[in-house]
Protein backbone atom coordinates (compact mmCIF):
# COMPACT_ATOMS: atom_id res chain seq x y z
CA UNK A 1 0.00 0.00 0.00
CA UNK A 2 1.72 3.78 -0.71
CA UNK A 3 1.65 5.68 2.13
CA UNK A 4 0.64 9.03 -0.06
CA UNK A 5 -3.05 9.46 -1.06
CA UNK A 6 -4.27 8.25 -4.00
CA UNK A 7 -4.75 11.72 -5.17
CA UNK A 8 -1.80 13.16 -5.33
CA UNK A 9 -0.97 10.77 -8.34
CA UNK A 10 -3.64 12.09 -10.29
CA UNK A 11 -1.70 15.30 -10.91
CA UNK A 12 1.66 15.45 -12.11
CA UNK A 13 4.56 18.82 -11.05
CA UNK A 14 3.52 21.65 -13.53
CA UNK A 15 4.93 21.63 -17.30
CA UNK A 16 5.91 24.65 -16.78
CA UNK A 17 8.39 24.00 -14.00
CA UNK A 18 9.67 21.43 -16.30
CA UNK A 19 10.83 24.82 -18.69
CA UNK A 20 12.13 26.40 -15.78
CA UNK A 21 14.44 23.74 -14.41
CA UNK A 22 15.90 23.65 -18.47
CA UNK A 23 16.18 27.20 -17.83
CA UNK A 24 18.52 26.90 -14.90
CA UNK A 25 20.93 24.62 -17.17
CA UNK A 26 20.84 27.23 -20.43
CA UNK A 27 23.72 30.32 -19.79
CA UNK A 28 22.35 33.85 -19.79
CA UNK A 29 19.18 32.56 -21.88
CA UNK A 30 16.72 34.85 -23.89
CA UNK A 31 13.73 34.05 -20.93
CA UNK A 32 10.13 34.62 -23.25
CA UNK A 33 8.59 31.99 -20.36
CA UNK A 34 8.09 33.68 -16.74
CA UNK A 35 4.45 34.90 -16.33
CA UNK A 36 4.72 37.77 -14.29
CA UNK A 37 5.37 41.19 -14.25
CA UNK A 38 8.64 42.26 -14.38
CA UNK A 39 8.29 45.42 -12.49
CA UNK A 40 8.82 45.79 -8.52
CA UNK A 41 5.95 46.62 -5.99
CA UNK A 42 5.09 49.93 -6.04
CA UNK A 43 6.57 52.67 -3.68
CA UNK A 44 3.59 53.45 -2.51
CA UNK A 45 2.60 49.96 -1.49
CA UNK A 46 6.11 48.70 -0.19
CA UNK A 47 6.01 51.63 2.51
CA UNK A 48 2.61 50.55 3.43
CA UNK A 49 4.25 46.92 3.93
CA UNK A 50 7.08 48.08 5.66
CA UNK A 51 4.86 50.38 8.21
CA UNK A 52 2.21 47.55 8.91
CA UNK A 53 5.23 45.40 10.00
CA UNK A 54 6.29 47.97 12.14
CA UNK A 55 3.07 48.86 13.68
CA UNK A 56 3.02 45.20 14.57
CA UNK A 57 0.04 44.32 12.71
CA UNK A 58 1.90 40.62 12.09
CA UNK A 59 -0.98 38.63 13.52
CA UNK A 60 -3.43 36.80 12.15
CA UNK A 61 -6.27 38.32 10.81
CA UNK A 62 -10.15 37.39 10.65
CA UNK A 63 -10.35 34.47 8.06
CA UNK A 64 -12.51 36.66 5.69
CA UNK A 65 -9.59 39.33 5.68
CA UNK A 66 -9.12 42.78 7.22
CA UNK A 67 -12.62 45.08 7.52
CA UNK A 68 -10.21 47.76 5.85
CA UNK A 69 -9.57 46.06 2.78
CA UNK A 70 -12.31 44.06 2.48
CA UNK A 71 -14.60 47.39 2.24
CA UNK A 72 -12.30 48.93 -0.21
CA UNK A 73 -12.43 45.66 -2.46
CA UNK A 74 -16.53 45.79 -2.27
CA UNK A 75 -16.43 49.67 -3.30
CA UNK A 76 -13.67 48.58 -5.86
CA UNK A 77 -16.04 45.57 -7.75
CA UNK A 78 -19.01 48.40 -7.47
CA UNK A 79 -16.90 50.71 -9.67
CA UNK A 80 -16.05 48.16 -11.83
CA UNK A 81 -18.93 45.79 -12.34
CA UNK A 82 -21.62 48.20 -11.19
CA UNK A 83 -21.99 45.13 -8.76
CA UNK A 84 -22.27 45.64 -4.87
CA UNK A 85 -21.33 42.24 -3.40
CA UNK A 86 -22.48 42.06 0.54
CA UNK A 87 -20.23 41.13 3.08
CA UNK A 88 -21.12 37.87 3.16
CA UNK A 89 -20.23 37.46 -0.21
CA UNK A 90 -16.46 38.39 -0.02
CA UNK A 91 -13.62 36.49 1.03
CA UNK A 92 -9.88 37.48 0.92
CA UNK A 93 -7.59 34.68 -0.03
CA UNK A 94 -4.01 33.85 -0.50
CA UNK A 95 -3.78 35.17 -3.94
CA UNK A 96 -6.27 33.79 -7.16
CA UNK A 97 -4.59 30.28 -6.18
CA UNK A 98 -6.20 29.85 -2.73
CA UNK A 99 -9.62 31.16 -4.17
CA UNK A 100 -9.10 28.52 -6.90
CA UNK A 101 -7.96 26.24 -4.24
CA UNK A 102 -10.82 27.12 -2.13
CA UNK A 103 -13.77 27.18 -4.44
CA UNK A 104 -13.23 23.69 -6.12
CA UNK A 105 -12.80 21.86 -2.85
CA UNK A 106 -15.88 23.26 -1.33
CA UNK A 107 -17.96 22.41 -5.00
CA UNK A 108 -16.24 19.39 -6.57
CA UNK A 109 -17.45 16.06 -5.44
CA UNK A 110 -16.23 12.79 -6.79
CA UNK A 111 -17.56 12.61 -10.29
CA UNK A 112 -18.26 15.92 -10.98
CA UNK A 113 -17.20 17.83 -14.45
CA UNK A 114 -15.70 21.30 -14.42
CA UNK A 115 -15.81 22.42 -18.35
CA UNK A 116 -12.96 24.15 -19.10
CA UNK A 117 -12.06 26.60 -22.08
CA UNK A 118 -9.07 25.14 -23.94
CA UNK A 119 -6.32 26.50 -23.70
CA UNK A 120 -6.39 26.84 -20.09
CA UNK A 121 -4.04 28.12 -17.08
CA UNK A 122 -2.78 24.65 -15.96
CA UNK A 123 -3.94 24.75 -11.94
CA UNK A 124 -7.56 24.42 -13.40
CA UNK A 125 -6.92 21.18 -14.35
CA UNK A 126 -4.56 20.00 -11.29
CA UNK A 127 -7.41 20.86 -9.46
CA UNK A 128 -10.57 19.62 -10.51
CA UNK A 129 -8.75 16.10 -10.23
CA UNK A 130 -7.12 16.61 -7.16
CA UNK A 131 -10.62 17.00 -5.68
CA UNK A 132 -11.97 14.35 -7.67
CA UNK A 133 -13.74 15.95 -10.52
CA UNK A 134 -13.23 15.68 -14.01
CA UNK A 135 -11.83 17.86 -16.16
CA UNK A 136 -14.16 18.50 -19.33
CA UNK A 137 -12.22 20.70 -22.21
CA UNK A 138 -14.39 23.18 -24.26
CA UNK A 139 -11.80 23.56 -27.71
CA UNK A 140 -11.70 27.26 -28.51
CA UNK A 141 -9.38 26.62 -31.09
CA UNK A 142 -11.73 26.90 -34.00
CA UNK A 143 -14.02 29.66 -32.19
CA UNK A 144 -10.92 32.80 -32.32
CA UNK A 145 -10.33 31.18 -28.45
CA UNK A 146 -13.48 32.50 -27.88
CA UNK A 147 -16.44 30.75 -26.45
CA UNK A 148 -19.13 28.96 -28.69
CA UNK A 149 -22.51 29.28 -26.30
CA UNK A 150 -23.81 25.69 -28.81
CA UNK A 151 -20.44 23.94 -28.27
CA UNK A 152 -20.39 24.79 -24.08
CA UNK A 153 -23.96 23.24 -23.98
CA UNK A 154 -23.53 20.39 -25.78
CA UNK A 155 -21.00 19.67 -22.80
CA UNK A 156 -23.63 20.11 -20.28
CA UNK A 157 -24.34 16.98 -18.30
CA UNK A 158 -26.25 16.29 -15.11
CA UNK A 159 -22.57 16.13 -13.58
CA UNK A 160 -21.63 19.47 -14.66
CA UNK A 161 -20.80 21.64 -11.56
CA UNK A 162 -18.97 24.14 -12.82
CA UNK A 163 -17.80 25.99 -16.02
CA UNK A 164 -14.32 27.81 -15.26
CA UNK A 165 -13.57 31.09 -17.39
CA UNK A 166 -10.59 33.23 -17.41
CA UNK A 167 -10.59 36.41 -19.40
CA UNK A 168 -8.43 37.94 -20.26
CA UNK A 169 -6.81 34.41 -20.52
CA UNK A 170 -3.48 32.19 -19.68
CA UNK A 171 -1.98 31.82 -22.15
CA UNK A 172 -4.00 33.23 -25.03
CA UNK A 173 -4.25 36.90 -23.74
CA UNK A 174 -8.06 36.48 -25.55
CA UNK A 175 -10.24 38.32 -23.45
CA UNK A 176 -14.16 37.50 -23.94
CA UNK A 177 -16.28 40.34 -25.49
CA UNK A 178 -19.95 41.65 -23.49
CA UNK A 179 -21.41 39.98 -26.23
CA UNK A 180 -19.79 36.38 -26.02
CA UNK A 181 -20.26 36.36 -21.81
CA UNK A 182 -23.79 37.20 -22.68
CA UNK A 183 -23.46 34.46 -25.03
CA UNK A 184 -22.11 31.94 -22.47
CA UNK A 185 -24.39 33.75 -19.45
CA UNK A 186 -27.66 32.17 -21.23
CA UNK A 187 -26.69 28.87 -21.74
CA UNK A 188 -25.30 28.88 -17.75
CA UNK A 189 -28.70 30.32 -16.78
CA UNK A 190 -30.56 27.85 -18.38
CA UNK A 191 -28.75 24.86 -17.01
CA UNK A 192 -28.55 26.66 -13.08
CA UNK A 193 -24.58 26.29 -14.12
CA UNK A 194 -21.95 28.42 -11.42
CA UNK A 195 -19.41 30.39 -13.46
CA UNK A 196 -16.00 30.95 -11.57
CA UNK A 197 -14.64 33.84 -13.75
CA UNK A 198 -10.65 34.18 -12.98
CA UNK A 199 -9.97 37.85 -13.43
CA UNK A 200 -6.36 38.17 -12.22
CA UNK A 201 -5.21 39.79 -15.23
CA UNK A 202 -8.42 42.29 -15.28
CA UNK A 203 -6.32 45.73 -15.26
CA UNK A 204 -4.15 44.66 -18.42
CA UNK A 205 -6.73 44.89 -20.88
CA UNK A 206 -5.95 46.97 -24.14
CA UNK A 207 -9.87 45.93 -25.61
CA UNK A 208 -12.74 46.63 -23.30
CA UNK A 209 -12.70 44.57 -20.36
CA UNK A 210 -16.05 43.39 -19.11
CA UNK A 211 -16.19 41.54 -15.61
CA UNK A 212 -18.36 37.74 -15.89
CA UNK A 213 -20.00 39.39 -12.29
CA UNK A 214 -21.41 42.01 -14.83
CA UNK A 215 -23.15 40.07 -16.66
CA UNK A 216 -24.20 36.88 -15.07
CA UNK A 217 -25.41 36.72 -11.16
CA UNK A 218 -24.18 33.35 -10.56
CA UNK A 219 -20.79 34.04 -10.83
CA UNK A 220 -17.52 33.37 -8.53
CA UNK A 221 -15.53 36.06 -9.60
CA UNK A 222 -12.11 35.69 -8.28
CA UNK A 223 -9.30 38.71 -8.46
CA UNK A 224 -5.72 39.08 -7.36
CA UNK A 225 -2.98 41.74 -6.59
CA UNK A 226 -0.42 39.27 -8.14
CA UNK A 227 -0.09 40.40 -11.57
CA UNK A 228 -1.33 44.02 -11.27
CA UNK A 229 1.39 45.24 -8.38
CA UNK A 230 3.86 42.92 -9.06
CA UNK A 231 2.85 41.21 -5.75
CA UNK A 232 3.38 37.70 -6.42
CA UNK A 233 5.33 36.58 -3.69
CA UNK A 234 3.18 38.38 -1.30
CA UNK A 235 0.12 36.05 -1.62
CA UNK A 236 -3.07 38.21 -1.88
CA UNK A 237 -6.34 38.17 -3.84
CA UNK A 238 -9.66 37.81 -3.36
CA UNK A 239 -13.17 36.25 -4.16
CA UNK A 240 -16.66 37.65 -4.54
CA UNK A 241 -19.59 35.27 -4.66
CA UNK A 242 -23.00 33.48 -3.74
CA UNK A 243 -22.65 33.85 -0.09
CA UNK A 244 -23.12 30.01 0.12
CA UNK A 245 -19.94 29.31 -1.98
CA UNK A 246 -18.60 32.18 0.10
CA UNK A 247 -19.22 30.42 3.35
CA UNK A 248 -17.86 27.05 2.38
CA UNK A 249 -14.45 28.71 1.47
CA UNK A 250 -14.16 30.40 4.11
CA UNK A 251 -14.92 27.40 6.68
CA UNK A 252 -12.53 25.97 4.46
CA UNK A 253 -9.97 28.75 5.14
CA UNK A 254 -10.13 28.26 8.46
CA UNK A 255 -8.98 24.86 8.68
CA UNK A 256 -6.49 25.62 5.98
CA UNK A 257 -4.69 29.00 5.05
CA UNK A 258 -6.43 30.72 8.51
CA UNK A 259 -6.11 34.23 6.63
CA UNK A 260 -4.12 35.89 3.81
CA UNK A 261 -0.86 36.43 4.61
CA UNK A 262 -1.56 40.00 7.14
CA UNK A 263 1.17 42.36 6.13
CA UNK A 264 0.31 42.09 2.76
CA UNK A 265 -3.53 42.89 3.23
CA UNK A 266 -2.31 45.91 5.39
CA UNK A 267 -0.55 46.46 2.16
CA UNK A 268 -3.14 46.11 -0.35
CA UNK A 269 -4.94 49.33 1.48
CA UNK A 270 -2.00 51.38 -0.79
CA UNK A 271 -2.91 50.02 -3.89
CA UNK A 272 -5.33 52.35 -5.23
CA UNK A 273 -2.85 55.06 -5.02
CA UNK A 274 -0.97 53.15 -7.23
CA UNK A 275 -1.34 54.92 -10.81
CA UNK A 276 -0.97 51.84 -12.74
CA UNK A 277 -1.46 53.11 -16.28
CA UNK A 278 2.55 53.42 -17.05
CA UNK A 279 2.90 49.68 -16.56
CA UNK A 280 -0.38 48.98 -18.58
CA UNK A 281 0.90 51.52 -21.35
CA UNK A 282 4.15 49.93 -21.07
CA UNK A 283 2.76 46.33 -21.68
CA UNK A 284 0.51 47.59 -24.72
CA UNK A 285 4.06 48.87 -25.85
CA UNK A 286 5.76 45.84 -25.82
CA UNK A 287 2.76 43.28 -27.22
CA UNK A 288 2.95 46.12 -29.96
CA UNK A 289 6.46 45.40 -30.79
CA UNK A 290 5.95 41.60 -30.28
CA UNK A 291 3.08 41.67 -32.69
CA UNK A 292 4.98 44.02 -35.39
CA UNK A 293 7.90 41.24 -35.62
CA UNK A 294 6.01 37.76 -34.75
CA UNK A 295 3.08 38.99 -37.29
CA UNK A 296 5.18 37.99 -40.39
CA UNK A 297 6.00 34.71 -39.19
CA UNK A 298 3.34 33.54 -36.83
CA UNK A 299 -0.44 33.10 -36.49
CA UNK A 300 -1.10 34.60 -33.27
CA UNK A 301 -4.02 34.56 -31.24
CA UNK A 302 -5.65 37.64 -30.63
CA UNK A 303 -3.90 39.69 -28.36
CA UNK A 304 -6.64 41.51 -26.49
CA UNK A 305 -4.53 41.78 -22.39
CA UNK A 306 -2.56 39.91 -20.21
CA UNK A 307 0.72 39.77 -21.06
CA UNK A 308 0.98 36.59 -23.22
CA UNK A 309 1.00 35.75 -26.99
CA UNK A 310 -0.19 32.23 -28.12
CA UNK A 311 1.55 31.57 -31.62
CA UNK A 312 1.13 28.41 -33.88
CA UNK A 313 3.81 26.68 -34.61
CA UNK A 314 4.86 26.74 -38.15
CA UNK A 315 3.93 24.23 -40.05
CA UNK A 316 6.27 21.33 -39.70
CA UNK A 317 6.54 21.50 -35.96
CA UNK A 318 4.42 20.58 -33.19
CA UNK A 319 4.87 23.15 -30.41
CA UNK A 320 6.95 21.06 -28.38
CA UNK A 321 9.29 20.42 -31.28
CA UNK A 322 9.29 23.79 -31.94
CA UNK A 323 9.80 25.04 -28.24
CA UNK A 324 12.87 22.53 -28.50
CA UNK A 325 14.08 24.35 -30.96
CA UNK A 326 14.54 27.33 -29.70
CA UNK A 327 15.55 26.17 -26.76
CA UNK A 328 18.62 25.05 -28.44
CA UNK A 329 18.88 28.85 -29.36
CA UNK A 330 19.03 30.10 -26.53
CA UNK A 331 15.62 31.18 -26.42
CA UNK A 332 12.60 29.99 -23.80
CA UNK A 333 9.11 29.69 -24.69
CA UNK A 334 6.49 27.58 -22.91
CA UNK A 335 4.88 24.91 -25.35
CA UNK A 336 1.09 24.64 -26.24
CA UNK A 337 0.49 21.09 -24.53
CA UNK A 338 1.37 22.22 -21.10
CA UNK A 339 -1.60 24.92 -21.47
CA UNK A 340 -3.69 22.31 -23.73
CA UNK A 341 -4.99 18.70 -24.87
CA UNK A 342 -3.66 20.43 -28.39
CA UNK A 343 0.60 20.41 -28.99
CA UNK A 344 0.12 22.87 -32.01
CA UNK A 345 0.90 26.51 -30.29
CA UNK A 346 3.45 28.13 -28.09
CA UNK A 347 3.25 30.45 -25.26
CA UNK A 348 5.50 33.73 -25.22
CA UNK A 349 5.47 35.98 -22.15
CA UNK A 350 6.49 39.50 -22.91
CA UNK A 351 7.65 40.98 -19.13
CA UNK A 352 10.73 41.22 -20.56
CA UNK A 353 13.08 44.50 -21.73
CA UNK A 354 12.47 45.54 -24.99
CA UNK A 355 15.89 44.82 -26.36
CA UNK A 356 15.65 41.28 -25.10
CA UNK A 357 11.96 40.81 -26.84
CA UNK A 358 13.35 42.00 -29.85
CA UNK A 359 16.07 39.46 -29.96
CA UNK A 360 13.64 36.65 -28.94
CA UNK A 361 11.03 37.56 -31.74
CA UNK A 362 13.43 38.29 -34.37
CA UNK A 363 15.02 34.62 -33.36
CA UNK A 364 11.58 33.22 -33.80
CA UNK A 365 10.92 34.35 -37.02
CA UNK A 366 14.28 32.86 -37.62
CA UNK A 367 13.81 29.27 -36.60
CA UNK A 368 10.13 29.85 -38.44
CA UNK A 369 11.97 30.66 -41.64
CA UNK A 370 14.29 27.42 -41.03
CA UNK A 371 17.77 30.00 -41.34
CA UNK A 372 19.11 28.33 -37.64
N1 LIG B 1 -4.93 32.49 -12.60
C1 LIG B 1 -4.18 32.69 -13.70
C2 LIG B 1 -4.85 32.68 -15.02
C3 LIG B 1 -2.80 32.88 -13.57
O1 LIG B 1 -2.06 33.05 -14.67
C4 LIG B 1 -2.21 32.87 -12.29
C5 LIG B 1 -0.72 33.06 -12.09
N2 LIG B 1 0.10 32.63 -13.06
C6 LIG B 1 -3.03 32.65 -11.20
C7 LIG B 1 -4.38 32.47 -11.38
C8 LIG B 1 -2.49 32.57 -9.79
O2 LIG B 1 -2.13 33.81 -9.33
P1 LIG B 1 -1.90 34.15 -7.81
O3 LIG B 1 -2.11 32.94 -7.02
O4 LIG B 1 -0.50 34.68 -7.73
O5 LIG B 1 -2.90 35.22 -7.48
Amino acid sequence: MSRLAERTSRIDASGIRKVFDLAKKLKDPINLSIGQPDFDVPEEVKKAAHEAIDAGKNTYTPTQGIAELREQLIAEEKEFTGREWGADELLVTSGVSGGLFLALLALVEDGDEVIIPDPYFVMYKHLVRLFGGTPVYLDTYDSGFGIDPAKLEALITPRTKVLLLNSPANPTGRILSRGELEGVAAVCRKHGLLVISDEIYRKFAYVEMVSMAEVYEDTLMLGGHSKAFGMTGWRLGYACGPADVIQAMTKVQQYSFVCAPAVTQFAALACPQVVLEPYIDAYRAKRDLMVGILSECFELGPPDGAFYLWAKAPDGFTGSSFVEKAIANNLLIIPGNVFSEKDTHFRICYTVPDDKLKEGAELLCRIARGEV
